[in-house]
């Protein structure tokens, strides 16, 4: 073995182990491993802006909310889990959602530990604001007009939501 051929195995190496990272970091584990060690409290305006579509954005971020019947999750009926689509927090089981026929998805219950509310007193009338308990992004409002067992119907932007199918 001669010198210029270790030289090129260490080269093959190196590259295929920063093609594995560049994968993992950006890829398959990004969302799940990049969620738990990220503080996204900390993150700016500006930080927000790059992770997230415009769209995204201006719920999350600016409080928005999505025109009714625009989210293609409003008629999602498949088992699965409901995450933030700003930390990828899981949020809501599909076992929860039901047809409110508002136009958004719509729960009785979100999952343990993940979410937080506060008085929204914005358009004449206050009301229950949801947010991440993760990253505090904006994910729409709850109230009580909701189905059994809880009564609540928590009134969601789709577009603050990633769904995957599977196991809830
Ligand atoms: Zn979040």
């Amino acid at each position: 073995v001669t010198t210029r051929s270790v030289n090129r195995k260490t080269f093959i190496i190196r590259s295929a182990i920063a093609l594995l990272a560049g994968v993992s970091g950006a890829g398959l584990f990004g969302a799940a491993a990049s969620g738990a060690s990220t503080d996204y409290k900390r993150l700016t305006e500006d930080d927000w802006r790059k992770r997230l579509t415009s769209e995204q954005f201006v719920v999350l971020r600016k409080q928005g909310t999505e025109f009714a019947f625009s989210s293609p999750l409003d008629h999602e009926t498949r088992p699965g889990t409901y995450s933030c689509a700003g930390c990828d927090l899981s949020l809501f089981s599909s076992k929860t959602k039901f047809d409110s026929g508002t136009g958004w998805p719509s729960f009785w219950a979100p999952l343990p530990n993940a979410i937080e509310t506060s008085v929204d007193k914005t358009f004449f009338e206050v009301r229950t604001e949801v947010h991440c308990r993760r990253c505090a992004g904006h994910l729409g409002h709850v109230f009580d007009d909701g189905p059994k067992p809880t009564g609540l119907r928590y009134c969601m932007n789709g577009v603050a939501l990633t769904f995957r199918p599977g196991k809830p």
